[in-house]
């Protein structure tokens, strides 16, 4: 195993800033509202804030970057990622992107808000690109302020870092900070607006490429510009695939409906559901991105949605997630095709996107219910009747599964008056559960049960597998509300032990059970824990 090194200091940092080097940028040098053409990028410098205060940093991440707790507490820090100061070898940009929001073509959107500063080589010759949310406007801020507040800060730095605990890939957070300064914000636009405290996170991956940075191009005509970018993904970011060609741009597609598929079956393994899987939140490498008004399934609902902007139409609900990935595939593909000019290997590439769904989607399961694999002859039906199972009654998804492994194969479900202890705790509403109900699952888990019994694994080490895939704690949409109510009042105590607790998702942590309870009945209609918008 590789070490950390944490001798390196910021001052140190080894920054190649690929990006501004080899693409076209914006001539124009101020920082005013606009459409930004023939150019990837706008350079535009952070907003300096007035007090900046360190409210986390992930350990992880500063491992990643080299950085030393010293380091990460040092003064220097806190100015560098409240945008307030800047390493010489940093070269800030805004990137110009467009996309399709809730299905419609929205045109030019950008970094309205992100402020890119730099691309650092770690001691491991990796690339990661550090980006500031919230550090104030760039030429494409539109009529919004390019401030973040506290609330949505704390829930993208805390969820960025579950997600990666999680086995999720997914963009890092390295800090969140506040700016000492208020933001005004309508939390559901129903004109109720109020001062918030502003913060700053910092966003770290190797690339922040969205989808909605080539459709840009391709909606332009500027079809050259548009060759450079991908030619310049595939050599920076997709260096296995060769010197970019015709055959390079399909296998690219390939591995991007690939490394999308892969993704958003992590997300329904953990009841994840994105809420705004516009085209520009979509990363090029196949990264959860842009954490917004996401929501964790409490009780399993196939048509949950944690956004209220959603709530209508449900188009980013739970179960439309594996859907909408491939319409987003499908804008893509509509962009580069210019560079290839056949059909048919998109279609090829996105029918690929279906079976790898498909296939994942069964053995995802299988490995939740603790089969050694997926056997479609039994297996179809036990899935799909649980789903339906579990939608009759409100039933918490993630304590449902994680207790699920510790019923022993050699059970006898005899009493249909009674279901097994370990799972009645998933229920929200335990007197909604009627004779037919534990009729059914009784039943389903007696086929379950002989399922296991067919496996023949023993319990012990069933259960190990599936505590592997069904973690026992994720950022509750309450917990991460509890953590940014206390930070809202200068305690930033929740934040650090939720950043820790979320480390190790799949151990049984003792002393932390109070967090992997069913959300408490306060939370159920509550603005943040189940209602959730794009103010942010
Ligand atoms: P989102 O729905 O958060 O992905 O944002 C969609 C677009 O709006 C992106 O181009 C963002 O940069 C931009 N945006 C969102 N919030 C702000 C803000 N407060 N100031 C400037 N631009 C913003
Ligand atoms: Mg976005």
């Amino acid at each position: 195993m590789n070490m950390p090194l944490h001798d390196q200091t910021l001052e140190s940092l080894v920054f190649d800033n690929r990006f501004v080097q080899e693409l076209p940028a914006d001539p124009q040098p101020d920082n005013y509202r606009r459409q930004v053409t023939d150019a990837c990028y706008s350079k535009v410098l952070p907003t300096k804030v007035s007090g900046p205060q360190l409210v986390a940093y992930s350990p992880e991440v500063a491992d990643l970057l080299n950085l030393s707790k010293e380091t990460c507490e040092s003064s220097l820090f806190t100015e560098l990622f409240a945008g307030n100061r800047l390493l010489p070898a940093m070269d800030p940009f805004a990137m110009c992107y467009g996309g399709h929001q809730f299905g419609n073509w929205a045109g030019q959107l950008g970094d309205g808000r992100a402020i890119n500063l730099g691309e650092v080589i770690n001691s491991h010759k990796k690339r990661l690109v550090l980006q500031l949310k919230g550090a104030g406007p760039t030429p494409y801020s539109r009529q919004a302020d390019g401030l973040a507040v506290l609330r949505s800060s704390i829930r993208e730095f805390l969820c960025s870092e579950a997600m990666h605990h999680l086995g999720i890939p997914t963009t890092r957070a390295l800090s969140v900070i506040t700016t000492g300064e208020l933001v005004l914000r309508d939390m559901f636009y129903d004109g109720h607006p109020k001062d918030e405290p502003g913060a700053v996170v910092c966003r770290v991956s190797p690339s922040f490429l969205r989808f909605g940075n080539y459709e840009i191009l391709a909606a332009r005509g500027e079809t050259a510009l548009l060759k450079k970018l991908v030619d310049y993904t595939i050599r920076t970011d997709f260096p296995h695939l060769g010197e970019p060609s015709a055959t390079s741009y399909i296998e690219w597609f390939q591995e991007i409906c690939r490394t999308t598929a892969t993704m958003i079956i992590h997300w329904m393994r953990v009841g994840f559901v994105h809420g705004v899987m516009n085209t520009d939140n979509m990363s090029i490498l196949g990264l959860t991105i842009d954490y917004g008004p996401y929501g964790w399934l409490e009780g399993y609902e196939a048509s949950w949605t944690p956004n209220t902007t959603d709530a209508q139409g449900r188009r980013y609900c739970f179960s439309n997630q594996p859907h909408i990935g491939q319409w987003n595939l499908l804008q893509l593909a509509n962009a580069i095709y210019p560079l290839v000019k056949k059909v048919e290997p998109f279609q090829e590439a996105l029918a690929y996107y279906n079976a790898l769904f498909l296939k994942g989607w069964n053995d995802m399961l299988a490995a939740k219910l603790g089969f050694k694999t997926f056997v479609a002859e039994t297996d179809d039906t036990l899935i799909g009747e649980l789903i339906d199972i579990l939608q009759l009654v409100e039933t918490d998804m993630t304590i449902f599964f994680r207790n699920l492994a510790s019923i022993p194969a050699d059970t006898e479900v005899r009493n249909e008056n009674e279901l097994p202890a370990n799972l009645r705790e998933a229920y929200y509403k335990p007197e909604e559960i009627t004779e037919a109900y534990r009729h059914r699952m009784n039943s389903w888990l007696q086929s379950y049960i002989s399922r296991l019994q067919h496996d023949n694994l023993p319990n012990e080490l069933r259960q190990q597998k599936m505590n592997s895939v069904n973690p026992k704690y994720v950022l509750r949409n309450y917990l991460a509300q509890m953590a940014i109510d206390k930070a809202e009042n200068g305690d930033f105590s929740l934040v650090h032990e939720l950043l820790d607790l979320l480390r190790k998702p799949y151990d049984e942590q003792p002393k932390k059970d109070h967090f992997a309870v069913k959300r408490p009945e306060w939370a159920r209609n509550h603005a943040g824990c189940s209602m959730l918008s794009c103010s942010s």
